[in-house]
């Protein structure tokens, strides 16, 4: 794993102050001396960079200058000693172009974007059909680059250890590029992602789109279409993509040997009636936890207009009582029956019926309740028997609330596909869209952020890119410090008190 490091933070070595006294020596002269070069090549720098004229008598200072060090993986130094005094200042067109194509898709940029970026840097403008050829070159390696991502995943979700099976569980949610609020769902194009339960990695993912670039400009100018590779794969409405992309996807990732045997979605119906007609009758829905926590915390406001103790503090404190003592029943129905059960007795002071793993009030009985008002537990008998009813019709579905799934990953992947395709641009007329969702699908599997982009390159032939390498390790480290990060609050909040 990489690790980061500072150096030359205030003290420095004899032999770097040298360097430092040289470098200075060379921007004096080069800064405050007069230019006595006077060919083309110097007039047009000059007519370039004037300023540089004018403010001759301005020297940078450098004394101040950090260095970082990356180390990659394997332990190899990736921070070239002196990058800042002959690193690539100027970089040649050629590199520009090779990579400009995959800096499109990886940002989320199109045509004009590069050509607004390349304008201001004043760098000669790519023309449309040049960028369009780039665009299909690095798109076909990024479609394989996912592709053996999500080969190399399903594996290790198959025979990653659990209960002894190779069943596999998988969460399944689709994204529309455009989509109507509410009811109305008008997007041209829509994609779909699989993502396993024991690795969290994408196993599969299609796209949809009811538009071709090509057939719709034969069609305004009343001509027949000329031989291509239509982008069109889909005739009905954007609502209808999801089940059909789900019954592709299930069905390829069968023939391949992944069993799988539980889907996790949203409360749709659709598409687990589709999959079950389809595919496999006895295959096993799972319900999203958010899905089927929300309506619990509406119930309780409600009940809150009848029983005024019941104030927004106890409400929080019965929804992470209740998160709690589901994530401890993972699993096991009859463990959640039993905490439901002590659910509506812990906070008025009965611990008749609760664990000493979670209930510290067992153990200690002159404790305080932390989270409820003035620390002592609630008095209210009325509201006892309307929690005792509430929570009896959650332990008829225990089954249920055991094997609560999550789409939370899907929908992160989802905002990744939203960034290298805003909704307010239309990428859906050409096959820019499906190579924009590998590049997130390559992006997922590959590691945090642009890790991909080195695989990427190095697969079309291209240096892998210190300065690329570079970066995706630093965005790695960032990452997985944010991540350490949550994990600590998560493990804080789950604190009963
Ligand atoms: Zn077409
Ligand atoms: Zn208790």
């Amino acid at each position: 794993m990489g690790k980061l490091r500072l150096r030359n933070n205030g003290f420095r070595t004899s032999k770097q102050e040298r360097k430092l006294v040289s470098i200075r020596e060379g921007q004096r002269k080069r800064y405050c001396e007069e230019d006595h070069h006077q060919d083309l090549a110097s007039k047009s720098v000059h007519a370039d960079h004037s300023y540089a004229v004018t403010s001759k008598r301005f020297v940078p200072d450098i004394s101040n200058i950090v260095h970082e060090e990356v180390l990659d993986n394997d332990g190899n130094n990736l921070t070239p000693t002196d990058d800042w005094r002959v690193g690539r200042r100027v970089v040649e067109l050629d590199v520009i172009a090779d990579h400009l194509q995959q800096s499109a898709i990886d940002l989320g940029l199109g045509e004009h974007q590069i050509n607004g970026l390349l304008s201001i840097l004043n760098i000669p403008t790519v023309s449309h059909c040049m960028i369009d050829n780039r665009i299909r070159e690095v798109g076909d390696v990024i479609e394989s680059v996912a592709d053996e991502s999500m080969e190399e995943w399903t594996e290790k979700e198959m025979t990653r250890e659990s209960d002894g099976n190779d069943n596999v569980t998988v969460s399944v949610d689709a994204a529309w590029q455009r989509r109507g609020s509410g009811r109305s769902y008008d997007s041209l194009t829509g994609h779909c992602s699989m993502i396993g339960l024991k690795t969290g990695k994408v196993i599969n993912y299609k796209w949809r789109s009811k538009a071709c670039r090509i057939c719709q400009r034969a069609e305004i100018s009343g001509n027949i279409p000329r031989v291509h590779k239509c982008n069109k794969n889909f005739t009905g409405s954007a609502k209808a993509m999801e089940p059909d992309m789900v019954v592709d996807m299930v069905k390829e990732s069968r023939s391949k040997g992944a069993n799988i045997t539980a889907i996790i979605g949203d409360e749709d119906t659709t598409t687990i009636a589709r999959l079950r007609a389809k595919v496999d009758p006895t295959i096993v829905k799972l319900s999203d936890s958010n899905h089927m926590k929300k309506p619990i915390r509406n119930r309780l406001y409600e009940l809150k207009n009848k029983h005024s103790t019941l104030s927004p503090k106890v409400i929080s404190y019965i929804m992470k009582c209740f998160n709690y003592l589901i994530a401890q029943g993972k699993g096991q129905p009859k463990k959640i029956e039993e905490n439901l059960n002590a659910l509506s007795k812990h906070p008025f002071g009965d611990h008749s019926s609760c664990s000493t793993d979670w209930c510290r009030f067992i153990a200690d009985p002159s404790i305080k309740y932390k989270s409820l008002p003035y620390g002592k537990p609630l008095q209210d008998k009325a509201l006892q028997e309307s929690l005792t009813t509430l929570f009896q019709k959650y332990i008829l579905n225990s089954e249920k609330l055991a094997n609560l799934g999550s789409t939370q990953s899907n929908e992160s992947f989802n905002k990744s596909v939203a960034a290298k395709a805003p909704k307010n641009r239309f990428y859906g007329g050409s096959r820019s869209l499906a190579y924009r969702v590998a590049a997130a699908v390559a992006q997922k599997n590959t590691g945090h952020n642009c890790k991909y982009t080195v695989d990427v390159n190095v697969s079309s032939g291209l240096s892998p890119g210190l300065y690329t390498r570079k970066l995706a390790t630093l965005r790695d480290i960032q990452a997985r410090k944010r991540k350490a990060v949550a994990i600590t609050t998560e493990a804080k909040l789950r604190e009963l008190h």
